[in-house]
Order: structure tokens, then C-alpha cells, then sequence
């Protein structure tokens, strides 16, 4: 029988009425669990419930809190194959990236955990005698969290271990696909002593998110997903009172590929990006700019091997690329490909699902490789599926403005041996992130991860500035003159 789950509030699991069910991708007939398709009124507890415990939490010295989440980095390590093993049943991302994706969270952790040891303000001289003046951080209080499916234990971890560190409790809406994911990441920090009440995990579909983001009792909403959703998100959190509302959404991220690059580098990686995830990812390499003179050859090279990955059961080794999320994003992304094919550009591969033996009911996407000109829609849209769409340019400066001409500013990438070459490409790529001879895939958890344009609104999780989209600086000024003294009037204050 298939376990069920409550929401996970107070420290309790509690039952609120109708249910989902959670599936595997790659065997549709299969519940990984039953979930609460919870209302408002689930959200509205768990914000009660975040508030009551983290006025004792704000209380913790931020190195102990820090200690706590490195324990709870410790557990999800000391669980990883089985966590990898749940992201890949669940979420239906191939063993090796499930377990990227459970690696993520080990060192998220950790970095968070170390920078509880770090500074958290600056201090500045005061232009009066006898006085202090300096910044510290607070916490915002409550922070609601809404998650997509397709990082379902990194993209919570992102969240959860700054703003645990900021002294803040927590409400986190997962996605109706992962709902198991966040789940096990809850468990591993109370085994690792997360006191109650402080993560609350509220399931359901999209319900739960709305009323995260108007709830008066939630001081900031940090939201990663598609655009259409992030935009629903901010104007409701707009609507009830200024909000911190913290925007991740999506990308339509290019591979620059000059003509002096090494191409067997460029093979690889454009594989991995566009591929990897069966392009499920925000990162994804979504678009191949290549230089006229080694395009024929390029294409034609990746168009082999692209044939010849092994679709299948994310959890067999030997599978490449596993399933698209759902039979609806299967859809969506044949017809991605069929307006494209209509509009003038050319199939080189792939361009539709296919039965795989074994996963009866899943959805898989052939790897596909299209040629187009860059005003066709494709070729500017988010695709979120295993498309990879080529584009033909004849220089550096070409390339730079086919990279940012989309609404989009996630990541981009070039390949070439020039470094002047690559830097100027680095300087001139309107994106938050920036790879030479790299794919557009692979930020690691010490450096801001986001992007510009519609795929954020300024905000950057992980790094450094993890801690601050969770926390409100504060300027302090402390006099210890003993006398009444006058910023700016009192100009020449001699001793
Ligand atoms: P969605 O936007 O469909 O969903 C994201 C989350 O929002 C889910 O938890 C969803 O719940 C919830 N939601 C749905 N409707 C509402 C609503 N009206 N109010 C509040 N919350 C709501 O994204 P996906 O899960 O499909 O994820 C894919 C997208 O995420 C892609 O566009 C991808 O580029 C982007 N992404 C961006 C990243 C970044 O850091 N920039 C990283 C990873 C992904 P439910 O699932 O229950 O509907």
C-alpha cells in the first residue's frame, strides 16, 4: 500500500482532507506517496506555527544555528543514495544528477554552516567621537517558500539553510511532483535536531503558493519557477503590502561556439547541457550559437551522439536521458518543435516522444537538434525539454547579440582558445551567469546563482548573498560620549 503523508507543521504531520498522489515519471501507474491538496487555512497554521518558533530560534547565536545546519548537511551526506535514489523515482532525473542534485544540498549546507563563523556586517568610523557605527542583520521573521520539481532537494536547501541561518522560521510550498523530496530534506534536519515548528511543509498544488505569498504573517516569499507563475506570485504579494519577494525563474541560455574552438570540448559539453536532465533544467543549453565556418561539422557530430543516448528508467545506470516530468510537458514540447518545423526551421533529430520498453505510460522526448533562424519563436522561448536549437553566426559580436536579444538572462557560455576573445564575451553576455569552455550548466553553491532580465528580479541566491535575501540589514549607531552629538552639524568635534 502507498504510504500517505500529512503536512508537516508544528513538529506534527497533520491530514487536510482531499489528496494527490505523486508519481514516477518513468511509471506513471507508480505513487511514490499520497500527499495533502492542501487549502489557505493549512497555510495559515503553518505560519502561526513558524512565528511561535522562531521568536525562541532568533534567540540562538548564529554559530549554533550554524552547527545545527551542518549536522543536517551531515545527514542528508550520511543518506545520499537513498535521497538520490528518491529524486530519481520521483522527480525522474537519472542516478548520476539525483545525485548532484542531493550533493548540492550536503554543500549548501556546509558553506552556510561556515559562514555562521563569517561576518555579517561592516563597521564604519563614525565622524563623531565616541561612537560606534556598524551593521548587523535581522531576521525577517516568517519566510514562504514555493519550489519548483526539477531541484527538489538543492532548490529547498537553497532556501531552507540561509534563511534558518538568518534566525527565520520557515513555511515551504514544494511542487505537486516532488512532494517526497521535500519531505525526506524535512526529516534529515529534524534528525539532525531542527527544532519544531521551524521548517513547515505545506503540500498541495498551486492553492498553498497563493496563499503563501498574501499572508500578512509572511514577511518575505522567495519563489523559484517559470516566469508566468513568478509574475502571479509577485503582483498577489504586491497586492496585500510591500513584501521582500525573491523572483528565480526561467532561462533560454546559449552556447557560443567561435570558430577556434576546440570542438571535441564543445561536443561534449553542449551534450551535457542540452541533454542532461532531458533539459529540464533553467540552466539548460537551450540554444547552440555557432560560428558559420565549424557549424556543418559541429552539428552533424552532435546529431550522432545525440541518436545514440539511451533513453530509459532513470535508476538503471546505463540510461542517459529519462523522462520529461509529465505526458503534458511531453506535449508541449512535440508542439514546441512542430511550430518550429512549421515556421521554417529544420529537424536534423528527434522532434517526438517515443514508447521506451519498460516504462510503460512514461513520457520520453528523443533528443532533438533543430537549425533555425533566430526569429523564429523557438529559437527566444524557454523550451524545458531535450531541444536543442541551432543557431548560425559569423562572429563574436553576432553571437553577443543573438545571446541577448530573449527575454532572458540566466546563463550563457563560450567556447574558444582566445582568451581576449572570452573575456570579451564575458563583459558583453547580459546573463547573471557566465561560463568559458563550459556548458551552461554547473554553478557551484559559493558564487550568486541567478540571472537578469525576466528571469529575476535582482535577487541572487546562494554565495554570500544567500544570507541577505534572507535577512534585513540594520545600521546601528552606538554613542558613548555622554553627550548629546549632531551628525552633520556638528562638523569639527575635536576632543
Ligand atoms: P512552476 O512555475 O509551474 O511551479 C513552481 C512552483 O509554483 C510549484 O511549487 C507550483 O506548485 C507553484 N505554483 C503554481 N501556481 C502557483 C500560484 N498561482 N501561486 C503560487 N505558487 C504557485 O514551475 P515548475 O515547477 O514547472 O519548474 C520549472 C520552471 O522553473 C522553469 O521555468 C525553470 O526554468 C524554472 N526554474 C528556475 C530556476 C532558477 O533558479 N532560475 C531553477 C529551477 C527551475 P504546483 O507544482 O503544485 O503547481
Amino acid at each position: 500500500m502507498t504510504a500517505a503523508y500529512g503536512n508537516r507543521i508544528g513538529g506534527a504531520s497533520l491530514s487536510a482532507g482531499t489528496t494527490f498522489d505523486s508519481v514516477n515519471p518513468a511509471h506513471p501507474t507508480e505513487v511514490v506517496g499520497t500527499f495533502p491538496d492542501s487549502d489557505a487555512s493549512a497555510v495559515g497554521d503553518a505560519v502561526a506555527a513558524a512565528a511561535e518558533a522562531q521568536r525562541r530560534w532568533a534567540e540562538v547565536p548564529v554559530p549554533a544555528r550554524g552547527d545545527l545546519i551542518a549536522r543536517a548537511a551531515d545527514v542528508i551526506a550520511a543518506r545520499k543514495g537513498e535521497l538520490a535514489r528518491l529524486v530519481a523515482t520521483e522527480a525522474g532525473k537519472i542516478l548520476v544528477e539525483a545525485g548532484g542534485d542531493v550533493q548540492e544540498a550536503v554543500d549548501m549546507g556546509r558553506f552556510v554552516a561556515g559562514q555562521s563563523r563569517g561576518p555579517l556586517g561592516t563597521t564604519v568610523p563614525s565622524e563623531l567621537g565616541r561612537k560606534m557605527a556598524y551593521t548587523t542583520r535581522a531576521p525577517i521573521g516568517v519566510v514562504g517558500m514555493i519550489t519548483p520539481w526539477n531541484f527538489p532537494v538543492a532548490i529547498p536547501s537553497w532556501k531552507v539553510f540561509p534563511a534558518l541561518l538568518a534566525g527565520n522560521g520557515i513555511v515551504l510550498k514544494p511542487s505537486e511532483h516532488a512532494p517526497l523530496c521535500a519531505e525526506r530534506f524535512a526529516e534529515c534536519l529534524e534528525e539532525a535536531g531542527l527544532p519544531a515548528g521551524l521548517l513547515n511543509v505545506v503540500h498541495g498544488h498551486g492553492d498553498p503558493g497563493a496563499a503563501i505569498a498574501t499572508h500578512p504573517g509572511v514577511g518575505a516569499v522567495s519563489f523559484t519557477g517559470s516566469v508566468p507563475t513568478g509574475r502571479k506570485v509577485a503582483s498577489a504579494a504586491m497586492a496585500v503590502g510591500p513584501k521582500v519577494v525573491s523572483l528565480e525563474l526561467g532561462g533560454k541560455n546559449a552556447m557560443v561556439v567561435l570558430a577556434d574552438a576546440d570542438l571535441d570540448l564543445a561536443l561534449d559539453g553542449a551534450l551535457f547541457g542540452a541533454f542532461g536532465t532531458a533539459g529540464q533544467r533553467c540552466t539548460s543549453t537551450s540554444r547552440l550559437v555557432v560560428h558559420e565556418a565549424v557549424a556543418d561539422e559541429l552539428v552533424s557530430r552532435i546529431a550522432e551522439r545525440a541518436a545514440a543516448l539511451r533513453l530509459g528508467d532513470p535508476t538503471d545506470p546505463a540510461t542517459d536521458v529519462g523522462p520529461v516530468i509529465d505526458r503534458w510537458a511531453g506535449e508541449r514540447i512535440v508542439a514546441m518543435v512542430d511550430r518550429a518545423v512549421a515556421e521554417g526551421a529544420e529537424l536534423v533529430l528527434g522532434g517526438s516522444a517515443v514508447d521506451v520498453d519498460g516504462c510503460e505510460g512514461g513520457t520520453f522526448v528523443r533528443p532533438t537538434v533543430l537549425r533555425a533562424e533566430r526569429e523564429v519563436s523557438i529559437a527566444r522561448t524557454e523550451v524545458f525539454g531535450p531541444v536543442l536549437t541551432v543557431l548560425t553566426v559569423s562572429s563574436l559580436d553576432e553571437a553577443v547579440d543573438v545571446v541577448n536579444e530573449v527575454e532572458y538572462g540566466l546563463s550563457a557560455a563560450v567556447y574558444t582558445r582566445d582568451v581576449n576573445e572570452a573575456l570579451r564575451a564575458v563583459d558583453a553576455f547580459d546573463t547573471g551567469i557566465v561560463y568559458v569552455n563550459a556548458p551552461t550548466i554547473g554553478a557551484e553553491i559559493p558564487l550568486p546563482f541567478g540571472g537578469t532580465k525576466h528571469t529575476g528580479n535582482g535577487f541572487r541566491e546562494a554565495g554570500a548573498r544567500g544570507i541577505e535575501q534572507f535577512s534585513q540589514v540594520k545600521a546601528v549607531y552606538v554613542d558613548y560620549s555622554g553627550r548629546l552629538q549632531k551628525a552633520q552639524i556638528d562638523t569639527n568635534p575635536l576632543p
